[in-house]
């Protein structure tokens, strides 16, 4: 019962975006798809709930993404197609 508010919630309103997060995971929903994505845990020991940290030579550090988010799966379900307006250039 939940998912058909949610998924309501998001098509009743043409340019709304809902955004929920439960627990280690990220829901956001509009009329133009629904999306499930991983969160850093903030009970990770590796980065805190940070979700990564800088590593590498300290004048071009990149980011390392930590395990606890990374590598986990994502869920993203197309509704709307986008509409491509003209370019502006
Ligand atoms: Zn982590």
């Amino acid at each position: 019962m939940k998912r058909l508010v949610v998924l309501a919630a998001a098509l009743a309103v043409p340019a709304a975006v809902l955004v929920r997060t439960a627990g280690p995971w990220r829901l956001m929903a509009s009329r133009h798809g629904i999306w499930i994505t991983p969160e850093p845990r903030p009970s990770c020991p590796r980065c805190h709930g940070a979700g990564g940290w800088w590593d590498g030579d300290p004048t071009f550090p990149d980011m390392e993404a930590c395990g606890c988010w990374a590598g986990r799966r994502s869920l993203s379900i197309p509704l709307l197609p986008y509409r491509v307006g003209p370019a502006p250039f």
